[in-house]
């Protein structure tokens, strides 16, 4: 059945670019719509990403910090793993989560179709799938459809012990043995999970760090733990086959040391995402893709169409779930008319590993690529109180300062929180604060936020607890 009266907004995408995106548009006042191909609304991050994942993280830093309540004279059994009511416990979460974005849905009389969407024009969605094929004519379209696992060719073979994300994420068992290609985002999150459990994780990293994009120097009490913990991390290599055998999956890894053959019984696939811009009938509409895949916006989220915008993943990166969200909202406000545009001066990055690594605004390596000239204003966890409290001082934090200004521009930190300690430099930055702005507000003590306020008074040579001689 055709409708004929056009909706003012149709959001293709349920994820959390795309349903925020069709909640700002219905509390704007415009008749909105949101179609996604899967029964259940939360797209990649609430469904096989952020949510899951960071639960199953939950339950491995459970794990870890049981084992090492040792140092503290407390002794726990070895814990014994139930992984059926773990996978139950993370159902759970993610089902409550969904019922509640299925329900705001419902409130805010969004029209929601489970269905595969393509372009029929630039005026006219054709749904098919679920639903019987219907068409739905539209004013403005937000493209919302995100992202999905990159799997090189070498690495495609048809077994089920190779997983990507969403496979790992099923915790389809504890293997013995697993190799994680890639040192990125997931690589590390999930190779974190399976070491709590149990598991002898090896990570292989084409580049010759882990978690390319954040600063050397945050990243380093990670890889030193991790390193510990894991059974190996190899830098510049590559797996250059993956053979299927009864005993396991025979890697083929070529590095500096050489070409070896190992055997694993589980191998996950990290190694990037993909945006979703293919088969959507794009090519009925004047949208633009770059050579990457994704689809350009300006910076009010339309595409080179003007009645089709879009957002998130699908528009490049980063491919994180709150810039989505931050989108989603700003085009939904460019349809309703209202002034708005993306030019967030930091978006803030949080790996959740253990010590978790968060940044926001200009890096160090960002500063000195460009080469513009920034002063560095650090504060070592081994010198917090609150650190030395929780056992964990192995942190940093750490400023990016405009030498003449004071201005703050970035903020990196490495450490246990580190994820919710990173919004107060999102803050200072967008506010445009200087260093002296942040050492004079009186922080709590004793917390890992106060690394925050004295590694701003390194700025001016004031630290408390650190001291730096007079050059
Ligand atoms: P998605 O969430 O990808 O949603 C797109 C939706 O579009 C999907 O529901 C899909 O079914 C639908 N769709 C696609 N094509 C069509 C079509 N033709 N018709 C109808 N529907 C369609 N980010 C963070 O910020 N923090 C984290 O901790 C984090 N953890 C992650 C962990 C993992 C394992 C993964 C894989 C990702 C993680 N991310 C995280 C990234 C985050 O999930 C994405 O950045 C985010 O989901 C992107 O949102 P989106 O709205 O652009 O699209
Ligand atoms: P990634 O880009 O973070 O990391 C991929 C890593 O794989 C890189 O270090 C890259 O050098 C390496 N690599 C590429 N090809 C390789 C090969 N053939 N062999 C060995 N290594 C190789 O990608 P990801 O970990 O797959 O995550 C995808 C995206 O999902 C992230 O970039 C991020 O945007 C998002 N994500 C975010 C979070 C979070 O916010 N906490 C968590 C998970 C995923």
């Amino acid at each position: 059945m055709n409708q004929t009266n056009p909706y003012d907004v149709i959001v293709i995408g349920a994820g959390p670019g795309g349903y925020a995106a069709a909640f700002r548009a219905a509390d704007l006042g415009l008749r909105t719509a949101l179609v996604d191909e899967d029964p259940r609304l939360g797209g990649v991050c609430l469904l096989r990403g952020c949510i899951p994942s960071k639960a199953l993280l939950h339950a491995a830093r459970l794990i870890t910090d049981a084992e090492e309540a040792r140092a503290w004279g407390i002794h726990f059994e070895k814990p014994r793993l139930d992984t059926e009511a773990l996978r139950r416990q993370v159902e759970t979460v993610v089902g409550k989560l969904v019922q509640g974005v299925q329900t705001l849905a419902r409130s805010r009389k969004v029209d929601v179709f489970q269905a595969r969407a393509t372009f029929k024009n630039a005026t006219t969605l054709a749904l098919s799938g679920s639903e019987a094929p219907r068409e739905l004519p539209f004013n403005h379209a937000i493209l919302a459809t995100g992202s999905r696992p990159v799997i090189p060719r070498s690495l495609q073979i048809e077994d089920p012990r190779i997983m990507d994300s969403t496979g790992a994420l099923n915790l389809p068992d504890v293997p013995r043995r697993l190799l994680v290609v890639g040192g990125g985002y997931i690589g590390m999150e999930l190779g974190t999970v399976y070491d709590a459990l149990g598991t002898e994780v090896t990570v292989v990293e084409a580049l010759p760090r882990l978690l390319t994009g954040a600063d050397p120097d945050l990243v380093r009490p990670l890889h030193q733990r991790m390193q510990r913990r894991f059974k190996a991390i190899r830098f510049d290599t590559l797996v250059e086959r993956l053979e299927a055998r009864k005993e396991g999956i025979a890697a083929t890894l070529k590095g500096p040391e050489g070409t070896a053959v190992d055997l694993f019984d589980r191998v996950l696939v990290a190694v990037g995402r993909a945006p979703n811009s293919g088969n959507l009938g794009l090519e009925q509409t004047n949208v633009k893709i770059s050579s990457h895949g994704f689809v350009e916006v300006d910076r009010q989220m339309r595409t080179a169409e003007p009645s089709i915008f879009a957002i998130g993943d699908v528009v490049g990166e980063p491919m994180l779930a709150h810039k989505a969200t931050h989108q989603g909202r700003v085009a939904a406000d460019v349809i309703a008319g209202n002034p708005a545009s993306f030019d967030a001066a930091a978006v803030p990055a949080v790996v959740f590993t253990d010590p978790e690594i968060a940044w926001c605004g200009l890096t160090e390596e960002a500063a000195k690529a460009s080469g513009q000239a920034v002063a560095k204003a650090k504060f070592p966890w081994g010198a917090s109180g609150r650190a030395a409290t929780l056992g964990r001082t192995e942190g940093l934090t750490k400023l990016i300062v405009d030498p003449d200004s004071g201005r703050v521009l970035g903020v990196g930190i490495c450490g246990v929180g580190a994820g919710e300690l990173i919004s107060e430099g999102v803050l200072a930055i967008e506010m445009g604060a200087v260093a002296e702005d942040v050492a004079a507000s009186i922080h709590p003590h004793p917390t890992l936020s106060e690394t925050i306020m004295e590694a701003a008074e390194t700025f001016t040579g004031q630290a408390t607890h650190f001291f730096s001689p007079k050059r």
